[in-house]
């Protein structure tokens, strides 16, 4: 069944390089933080469907209220009201600080952020938007004039790419650097030590503030930043950047918006939203992921006045966003993270996780950095630490193939693919971790012998 799966998929799904593996990996069953293939071989899920099983593989009490909402009313479309809708939306607004109070409930992160880049839009009245080099908001068309990691591009033989016609308004501000060499970005960290040691901040501020006085009619709408690079690799700011950022783009009448679709939710352990560890509040917060444990559903949250400026140009509908299944999953969630204290093991297990692979940076030459934060890691290879490029896909492909092959899957990012992610479910424990380092370091041993 294998082999005959493998046909089905090369005739008739995409040909687009998804598969992760080189002996793609079937998938049948998954508990809490574990995988099972169809051999019954099992797997310790450190990268979560790309950062989206934030409470575990079918949680038992998200499945059983799913279940039971399956068997009453799975759809109305935007246009009714149900229950489970104004419960959920009560229970997530009351985790958010105020003016951050009206709730736009969507699909997917893409959709979440082209909507976000709408209202920012229709509030400020002008068009010009800023998001970081590096940066990944989506892969619409037009959420990818925002994304700007070297893998994800559109290139139309026709020589429409998403930059400049699909989305003619959209500026790069500085950062998105990580710690290797050759960095498209050339905002290469200077070292491997905490974020805000030796890197310029000012020297950010400067090309930030350069960005926005070359955006066309100086009219900014709105600047888009994840509050850790995810899909770039886990790639964190200089301390006090953004809020310095957000000043900057407020003074001149935008709007702020913080992409949380990654670190929402509390997997970054000190608080339950991104923003929160810079110290900001954003006007617009969108979300997705791990909202739903791997059901699809997203959403955008803002203020009042930002909601009335949309509704006065905008008439927003969604066929599926809100669904009554939806809300009771995405309620089920915020209740098993409270219940469970779930941001509190993030926090814990994050930080022992980290001090932990830290060490991989002594031991081996070609653990250029290890950082994150939370369950948010990431560790850069490189070469080796004195020439700092990349190490060739090629290598850590097999490294990543022989960490699968020894029960343990973790995720990729940067711009050369050179960055492993580690962002394992909420639910995970210390033990589970040690064994994750044990497997991570055998694979690099394995690949220097
Ligand atoms: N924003 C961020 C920060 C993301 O990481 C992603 C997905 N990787 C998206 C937006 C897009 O989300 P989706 O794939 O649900 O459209």
């Amino acid at each position: 069944p294998y082999s005959r799966a493998l046909e089905i998929h090369k005739q008739h799904l995409s040909p687009v390089e998804t598969a992760f593996f080189q002996k793609p990996l079937m998938l049948h069953q998954g508990h809490m933080e574990w995988l099972f293939d169809s051999e019954g071989n099992r797997y310790l899920d450190f990268f979560s469907g790309i950062v989206t099983v934030s409470v575990g593989h079918c949680h038992p009490k998200v499945t059983a209220v799913a279940q039971k909402q399956m068997d009453r009313l799975w759809h109305t479309s935007s246009v009714f009201f149900h229950p489970p809708m104004h419960e959920y939306a009560e229970k997530l607004s009351a985790l958010l600080p105020e003016p951050l109070k009206v709730i736009f409930l969507v699909n997917s992160g893409s959709e979440a952020n082209d909507l976000a880049m709408v209202m920012a839009r229709a509030y400020s009245n002008h068009t010009d938007i800023i998001s970081f080099r590096g940066a990944y908001h989506g892969c619409s068309p037009y959420t990818l004039g925002l994304t700007n990691v070297g893998l994800y591009k559109m290139d139309l033989p026709c020589g429409t790419g998403c930059q400049p016609t699909m989305c003619p308004d959209v500026f790069r501000g500085p950062w998105g650097g990580s710690y290797c060499r050759d960095s498209p970005v050339q905002t290469v960290r200077k070292c491997s030590c905490a974020p805000d040691c030796c890197q310029a901040k000012e020297q950010y501020i400067e090309q930030f503030k350069e960005t926005l006085n070359t955006s066309v009619a100086k009219s900014i709408a709105g600047f888009f930043a994840e509050p850790i690079q995810g899909v770039n690799g886990v790639v964190q700011y200089p301390k006090k950047f953004l809020k310095e950022a957000f000043a900057l783009v407020r003074e001149r009448g935008g709007v702020c918006i913080a992409d949380e679709v990654q670190t929402g939710f509390g997997r970054l352990g000190s608080h339950f939203w991104g923003f929160q560890t810079h110290d900001v509040l954003p006007d617009i917060v969108t979300m997705a992921k791990g909202i739903g444990n791997g059901f699809p559903m997203a959403a955008v949250v803002t203020t009042p006045e930002i909601a009335k400026s949309l509704a006065k140009c905008l008439h927003h509908f969604s066929t599926f966003g809100g669904s009554p299944l939806a809300c009771v999953v995405g309620s089920a969630v915020l209740e098993v993270i409270k219940e469970e204290d779930l941001q509190k093991n993030s926090q814990e297990v994050g930080t022992y996780m980290l001090l932990k692979f830290a060490e991989l940076r002594n031991e081996f030459d070609i653990v250029g950095d290890v950082r994150g934060k939370g369950l948010m890691i990431g560790i850069e290879m490189v070469q080796d630490k004195m020439s700092r490029h990349p190490l060739p896909k090629t290598e850590v492909n097999q490294i990543h193939e022989d960490c699968k092959d020894m029960g343990l899957l973790v995720g990729r990012g940067g711009s050369f693919s050179q960055t492993f992610r580690i962002t394992p479910p909420m639910c995970i424990t210390k033990p589970e971790v040690d064994f994750a380092f044990e497997v991570f370091r055998s694979a690099l041993i394995q690949h220097l012998e």
